[in-house]
């Protein structure tokens, strides 16, 4: 059984994404008021086995970097979470959570050099936990 190989621009693209986590900020300092941050995939290609959930869990020491890289492995495609996040978070409760669903927008490169679009669609739930200021009720 061989695997389709992965293409170059799909090592670049996942090197580049490397590299942007580096750079970025904690989450103390992008979102001083989060105390913990979960992000939970289920993935559907339309097939019976898909490929397996992932979760990730925050703490403010972490980099608040939230893009994730299809768990397709010779997919480009990429979920982009930032801007969840920071609505998320930018509203003032404790504790909140949401629910999305995202087709991957990538393409999987084939072994005849074709390429074909993604199927995997990935069911996300963000939760995040602030911490609790002064009573403000
Ligand atoms: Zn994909």
């Amino acid at each position: 059984m061989s695997r389709p190989p992965k293409s170059g621009l799909v090592l670049r693209g996942r090197e580049r994404l490397k590299q942007d986590f580096t750079r970025a900020a904690s989450l103390r300092e992008t979102y001083p008021q989060l105390a913990e941050l979960c992000i939970e995939f289920e993935f559907e290609d339309g097939t019976v086995r898909g490929p397996s959930p992932q979760s990730f869990r925050y703490f403010p020491a972490a980099r608040g970097f939230f893009r994730y890289s299809c768990p397709c492995h010779s997919c480009d495609g990429e979920f982009d979470l930032s801007d969840q996040v920071a609505e998320l978070v930018g509203v003032g409760r404790v504790q909140r959570s949401r629910q999305l669903q995202v087709f991957c927008a990538g393409q999987r490169a084939q072994e005849n050099n074709t390429r074909e679009a993604c199927p995997i669609c990935a069911r996300i739930r963000v939760s995040a936990i602030l911490h609790s200021k002064e009573h403000s009720t």
